[in-house]
């Protein structure tokens, strides 16, 4: 068994190798992309699910580049929360949101909040909400058109301290959703501790909602749970009506999915909006 297992490090070294060297060459090349503007944000829209209304919209980061196209922020992200980057990133992402918003309620449209995924790395840092609430008091946008996503695990890498943020976020007056719900590995008591307005039932629970048991009984708790804490509930990845009716049926409150929209840049999602709201 020994010698296999040194044939097999053998066989897969060069695959290693090459896999860390591209994350390092990508972690690279990300601390040159907002000063070389090879960041954007998209927008997907949020819908309502009685109204059938477009109600928000997350934002999505998109990096283009020069040589390797577009990179997955499931691939970039983790980097830039490795090297720390991920802090300067995210309050590019904070400013861009707020021109956004700035944007939308300039046209009129003071109903649509934007939600921003917001890293334990992030929240971690001292003057995050600080931080956060004087640029959003600079820009003139109600913090209340603001939705924090956070995932199970910022919740659980250091509790009392991000207890303790999502206290001061939630009283600043900011919204916050609990993102990818059902997929961490957590403790759910932290759902009663921490002020959070929002579950986000993951996409994996969502694919098979229309036809498995385990899934429909698995979305039922999380919906019947949410709204007896009060909270609301958003379902991600809606790609088909028939999930859509499901979720409508469970009494979901609002979807997000490529059904009703892709992440949509610039001028795609202000037509969006134009034609939706
Ligand atoms: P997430 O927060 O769970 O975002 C949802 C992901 O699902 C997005 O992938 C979105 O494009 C994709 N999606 C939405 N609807 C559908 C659908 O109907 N079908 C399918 N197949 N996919 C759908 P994306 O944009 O590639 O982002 C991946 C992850 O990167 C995000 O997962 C989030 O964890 C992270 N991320 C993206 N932007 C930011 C950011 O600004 N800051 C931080 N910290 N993380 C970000
Ligand atoms: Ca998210
Ligand atoms: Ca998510
Ligand atoms: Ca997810």
């Amino acid at each position: 068994a020994k010698r296999d297992g040194r044939n097999g490090l053998r066989f897969y070294a060069p695959e290693m190798q090459k896999h860390s060297e591209r994350a390092l060459s990508l972690a690279t090349a990300l601390k040159n992309a907002i000063a070389s503007q090879e960041l954007a944000l998209a927008f997907q829209p949020q819908m309502d699910i009685s109204h059938r209304r477009m109600i928000g919209a997350e934002a999505l980061l998109r990096w283009r580049h020069p040589e390797r196209g577009f990179v997955s922020p499931a691939e970039f992200i983790p980097l830039a929360e490795q090297n720390g980057l991920i802090v300067s990133i995210g309050w590019w992402v904070i400013d861009r949101v707020l021109e956004q918003l700035v944007a939308l309620r300039a046209a009129g449209r003071d109903n649509i909040s934007i939600a921003v995924n917001v890293s334990a790395a992030q929240l971690v840092q001292p003057d995050f909400v600080t931080e956060l609430q004087a640029r959003v008091h600079a820009s003139g946008v109600p913090a209340q058109a603001i939705d924090i996503e956070l995932t199970e695990s910022v919740a659980m890498v250091n509790p009392e301290d991000t207890g303790e943020k999502m206290a001061a976020l939630s009283a600043a007056g900011f919204r916050i959703s609990i993102d990818d719900f059902g997929t961490g590995y957590s403790s759910m008591s932290y759902l009663k501790r921490f002020a959070i307005d929002k579950i986000k039932i993951d996409k994996s629970f969502v694919d098979e909602v229309t036809h498995k048991h385990e899934d429909k009984t698995i979305v039922n708790a999380i919906i019947h749970m949410a709204r007896s804490l009060g909270m609301r509930t958003i379902a991600e990845g809606v790609e088909t009506e028939e999930q859509f009716e499901t979720l409508r049926r469970k009494g979901c409150d609002a979807i997000q999915g490529y059904w009703y929209s892709r992440p949509l840049l610039g001028e795609d999602f202000s037509a969006f909006v134009r034609a939706h709201t």
